[in-house]
Formats: structure tokens, sequence, C-alpha cells
């Protein structure tokens, strides 16, 4: 039984490729031999669900291309179990339709095979991290999804309340308070597979609702929620047929910016920052730049073409630089348009600083700085280096590059609230030594936080939790709220942390990235049976809609007319 792929009809004989999840089987149906099936299978058009009676038979020729292009079947008999409006676009991994179209016939672009194996391969990936936590003594806990508002930093989606007018229900940014709940009710060991929503203004490699693996644990170290989740991957990734083998690397925060320009950096391949202001420095003036000045050295970079400089100037304007500068190693010579500000001798020696060979070509950029503390030269030249190694063909697609990315600052400034906010989430732990900065000082303290990164990509983040109230308060306080407005939204929580709470500490990872790196897709879309679009909307059923005057009558709301996506600024405490 299954859906016709294909239909050939030579006359005497109709050939059907009959598709069903396993794949695809080559069906015959004979004149001569078997009339009435025959008959039947004149009918037959793409997408009909067909079952057939027949003999598997060894093909005369056989198809390598297909599992079972050895055997065909003879049909005796063809029942027609429904039939099929014309699909509008074929079902073949070589889909020529647009993405709108193909999530408005989700349905059928399910069908593919490419989508068949991508949510295969997400439901092993999925099952392996079950069995491994299990293994490991985790329970599976379910958390509510009609909860209030915890701070990951993003917009809540709000549920209003039938019964207490007024009131709202947030979904859950995350577990987040939930899970260290259940470190203080003695449950040890949690993880959840779990859906998560944060209402943020959507980027490609971003989903209004995601799944993440949530896990939290007590008394660990951090070395030993690291091991937990390198032993979690290896599986996961084993599953897609990725061996990979922990401990994993760790980089500290600032090295990871100062030598890969990136807080999440791609280590598939080298191309290192180097910080050559102090070539520069005597030129400041005259080459109007500021902040400090990195270089990356591209190799076999000096063929480099007029059109292909002015392309790499254009994206580093774009990633926020001023331009770029370039010095061209030949075997012959040096060669730079600094030539003349920065004088021969320096160039030859900014040249050997960063290493650079006959045949390359440095690439150097400047950028002022945006924030207070951070150097946005990295950031700029980072992008860059990002950039030539793509273009460069630098990157081996064959390595997983993981990354513990460890030693990040516990605030942030945010220019918008002129405050300090969580760079991560208020829970996240302080290093202790810290602790007495946290009125005083607080961007020098340290936070024990961590993320771990694979192949450029920002898999999740965790740390070891703040698991004392008086700590927890301060945290708050640090944060700007008063005692009032901490009671008011995390009362239970600084109650609960008072009855003896053990150390704790998680971690969560997004399953689609997971998913979508290892079925080797772009678009976390490919690895969602139902996505939605940028724009937050799910084009098959049709949502966001409007619901009808009772509905509203009944939650006691009424709509008012506002100018559209005029919301309210990101709360991040
Ligand atoms: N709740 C955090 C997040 O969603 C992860 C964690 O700290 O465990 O990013």
């Amino acid at each position: 039984m299954g859906w016709v792929h294909r239909r050939r009809d030579l006359g005497q004989l109709i050939f059907i490729d009959l598709r069903d999840r396993a794949g695809i089987a080559q069906i015959v149906f004979n004149k001569e031999l078997h009339p009435e099936a025959h008959s039947k299978a004149e009918a037959l058009r793409s997408e009909y669900v067909v079952a057939v009676e027949g003999r598997v038979l060894r093909r005369q020729k056989s198809n390598p291309e297909i599992a079972t292009g050895e055997v065909e079947v003879m049909a005796t008999r063809l029942h027609i179990l429904n039939n099929a409006k014309t699909p509008p676009f074929q079902i073949e991994d070589e889909v020529t339709a647009s993405e709108e179209t193909r999530l408005r016939y989700r349905y059928l672009d399910l069908r593919r095979p490419r989508m068949h194996r991508n949510i295969e391969l997400r439901h092993q990936i999925v099952l392996e991290i079950r069995k491994a936590l299990d293994e490991m003594g985790f329970f599976e806990i379910e958390t509510p999804m009609l909860t209030r508002s915890t701070p990951e930093g993003a917009r809540d989606y709000l549920v209003p309340s039938r019964v207490h007018h007024g009131q709202f229900y947030a979904l859950p940014q995350s577990p987040q308070i939930f899970k260290q709940i259940l470190m203080i009710s003695g449950m040890d060991r949690y993880y959840q597979i779990v859906r998560c929503f944060r209402d943020e203004d959507l980027r490609a490699d971003r989903q209004p609702e995601f799944t993440q693996i949530d896990l939290e644990m007590s008394f660990p170290r951090q070395q030993d929620v690291f091991e937990v989740m390198e032993r979690m991957m290896e599986r996961a990734c084993a599953v897609a047929g990725v061996r990979v083998k922990g401990p994993f690397r760790h980089l500290d925060y600032k090295d990871a910016l100062r030598r890969f320009g990136s807080d999440k950096p791609d280590l598939r391949f080298g191309m290192e920052l180097h910080n050559i202001t102090e070539f520069f420095e005597p030129a400041r003036a005259t080459l109007h730049f500021e902040g400090n000045v990195q270089a990356v050295v591209a190799p076999g970079g000096a063929t480099f073409s007029r059109k292909q400089l002015d392309e790499l100037g254009e994206f580093a304007k774009s990633a926020g630089a001023r331009g770029i500068y370039t010095v061209k190693v030949a075997a012959d010579g040096i060669s730079s348009p600094l030539e003349k500000t920065l004088g021969a001798e320096t160039l030859k020696h900014l040249v050997e600083a960063v290493g650079a060979k006959a045949g390359d070509l440095v690439v150097a950029t400047a950028a002022k700085d945006q924030i207070p503390h951070t150097d946005t030269s990295l950031g700029v030249a980072g992008q860059l280096r990002l950039h030539l190694g793509n273009k460069l063909n630098l990157i081996d697609r064959s390595r997983w590059e993981f990354a513990w990315i460890t030693g990040f600052a516990l605030f942030e400034w945010s220019e918008a609230e002129r405050r300090w906010v969580s760079a991560q989430h208020p829970f996240t732990g302080i290093v202790e030594e810290d602790l007495e900065k946290l009125e005083t000082a607080p961007w020098e303290c340290r936070s024990k936080g961590y993320d771990l990164v694979l192949n450029g990509n920002e898999l999740g983040s965790g740390s070891i939790r703040i698991h004392r109230q008086d700590v927890q308060a301060r945290m708050f306080k640090a944060l700007g709220l008063s005692d009032e407005q901490a009671r008011e939204r995390f009362g239970f929580f600084l109650d609960a942390l008072t009855y003896g709470t053990p150390p704790h500490g998680g971690i969560a990872l997004g399953i689609d990235r997971i998913a979508m790196l290892l079925a080797g897709e772009k678009s976390l879309r490919e690895v969602i049976a139902f996505p939605k679009t940028t724009a937050a909307q799910d084009l098959m059923a049709d949502s966001p809609s409007s619901v009808s005057t009772d509905q509203l009558d009944e939650l006691g709301i009424a709509i008012k007319k506002t100018e559209k996506g005029k919301a309210a600024g990101d709360e991040k405490l």
C-alpha cells in the first residue's frame, strides 16, 4: 500500500513507482496477464493511494539507484483506496516550489523523502538522548506550559485567564525556575525535552516555539555537567553517523573573542585574528580610524581581483567597519595602499607579526567601540574571518568541533535601559571571590555560566546556579529590582530557596539546532514538522488568527486599535 509516485504507461505495460515511508517499489501491470488490474491502473495519477496484490519478482534489469531496485511487483489486483488532486509541486527532493508554498501545503512537503529522513533522524536523536540520560540516572519530568514569566531575556507569550479576568499565564521561555525547584525537591537529576516560547523578532535561525533538551543536576561540579553533556552528544551524533569524543575543548570567553572574534567560534579552520593596532597607531589621525585594528591572513588572497577586494570591503562595512586595509604579500615583495601612510618598514614588520607568506593577503579592519568595555573590532573581524573562510573553502565540513566557552561576565550593559542586565539569566552563579563586587563593581563579576558551541553555532548555555537565598536576593537588587518587585515576581522561588537548597546546576541545548546540523540542513524549518515563518505565522493552519467576540467576552478582553507591530521593549532582568 502507498502513494503513486510516478506512472509510466507503455500501452501493454503500465509501471508505477509506489511510495511509502520506507521508499519506492516498482509495480508492473501487464495487460495480457492481468487485464483487469491493468485497466484499473490506467486511471492512476500522482499521489493516488492504492493497494496492490501481486508477486515479487526479480527484475530483468535492476536499478541500482533505489534500495528495491533488484525486484518488482507483478500486480494481479489493484485497489484504488483514494484519489488525489494534482499537487502544487512534485513530491521530490529537488523541489522548485517557494518555501511559502511548501509551508502552506506542509502535508505534501513532508511527503518528500528528505523530510521523512530529517524527521526520522530527529526522532532517533531524541530517542538516543532519552536513553543516554536514563542510563545516567536522569528522570524526565514535565513542567507547566501555563505558568508565569521566566526571565530568559525575551518577550513572553501571554495566555489570558478565563477564570481570573485581567490575569494572564505566560508560556515558558524555559523551565528554568521549575527545574531549580525540582532540585530543591530532591529529584537530583532532571531532564525534559521541552517546548519553549520566546516572542522575539525572528531571525533566520530562530523559531518562536522551539525545543530544548533541558537538564539540571544536584551537587555537580561544572565538570560533571560537561561530562553528562559530552556523553549525551557523543551518542546523539553517533545516530547520524558522526563520531565525536569528549572531553570537548575549553575556551575562555575572552580568548574566543580575541582569537576568533566570536563567542561561538567556528573551530573547523584557523585564520586567527591578530591585533595590529600598534602598527597603525602613528597614522590614527591620517587614516581617521577609531578603535582597534584587527587582521586576518587570507591564504592565497594575494591574487584577489579588484572586484573581490571591493566586495570584501562592502562586506566589512555591512559588518560595522569603515572598510578594509589590505597588504599583498608576493614573492617579490609587499604591496599595499598603506605604503605611503605607514611606511615600507612598518608594513614589513606587520606582515611578519601576522605570519603572512608569499601569496597571502593581510586583511585588516577597524571599528569604533559601540558598547563600553567591548572591543567592536573583534566582532567585525570575526565576521570577516568567517566570510573569508567560506569564500576560500577553508572550512572542513567533515569536522565536528565542539567547544565549551567559559569565563563569561555576569552582567552586560544595556544601553537601552541604561543599567546592568544579566548576561544570561538572574539565577546564574557568581564566582565566589567576586561576590563582594556585586554591588560595587558588577562589570567585574565573573559568572559560573558556560556555553556549548558546535561548528560556530551556539547549541545552548547553562550554569552552576545561585543556591543561597541571600545571594539570590542581592542579585535581584543588583539588577535593579526592589524587594517588593522581587517578591512580587519571584517570591515563591526566594521562599523555596530558604528550605535547604542543594548546590545545583544544569544546561539547555536546542534540539532543533542539533537536528539541523546533524541533518546537514541550513534552516531549522527543515527539521521541524510544522514550523513558523520569520513573521511567526503558521501558513498551513493560518495562525495566528482573529477570534470571535464571544471568546473575547468570556476572557473579558477588548481589542485596542494600535499601530501594528508596536510593542513594549524587551525586558531582560
Ligand atoms: N534556561 C536556560 C536557557 O534556556 C538554560 C539553563 O540555564 O539551563 O537558556
